[in-house]
């Protein structure tokens, strides 16, 4: 902790998202940008659920989390690990639960599909959504 933090806007800024990125590198499941909002006020730390949502959004443009879109259309984030490869993910619907999984069938799909329908630069997603073994 710095004393005198009385920066500019900026610099406020990047300390609130390093506050939600350390929360974050402590949790494995997916959360809503309300639960991480709930969680950090918990904490004693006194977000904004606006700024905790711009934080958020701006950790996931910059590849320091996830996001993925639930069954339910809520948007989810999660810290994955700091030298990410490309992965993908099964989710418990009700807890949250995630683990990173890779799938080489998935890669290989894609990479036909590209060479079949003529498409360079692809890109794809696949999230498994159900129930872990402990919700099940
Ligand atoms: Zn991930
Ligand atoms: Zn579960
Ligand atoms: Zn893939």
């Amino acid at each position: 902790m710095t004393t005198g933090s009385r920066g500019p806007e900026k610099r406020r800024n990047s300390s609130r998202r390093n506050l939600i990125l350390e929360h974050l590198q402590g949790v494995d499941r997916f959360l809503s940008s309300q639960e991480i909002h709930k969680q950090m006020k918990s904490r004693g730390e006194s977000l904004g659920l606006a700024t905790v949502y711009r934080q958020l959004e701006i950790l996931v443009d910059e590849g320091h989390l996830d996001s993925i879109v639930s069954p339910q259309g809520e948007k989810l984030f999660r810290h994955c690990g700091v030298d990410e490869s490309h992965h993908h993910h099964i989710i418990c619907r009700k807890c949250g639960m995630t683990r990173q999984i890779e799938i080489s069938e998935v890669e290989e799909m894609a990479e036909l599909a590209a060479k079949r329908y003529k498409f360079t630069e692809v890109t794809h997603n696949l999230e498994i959504f159900g129930l872990c073994e402990k919700c099940s």
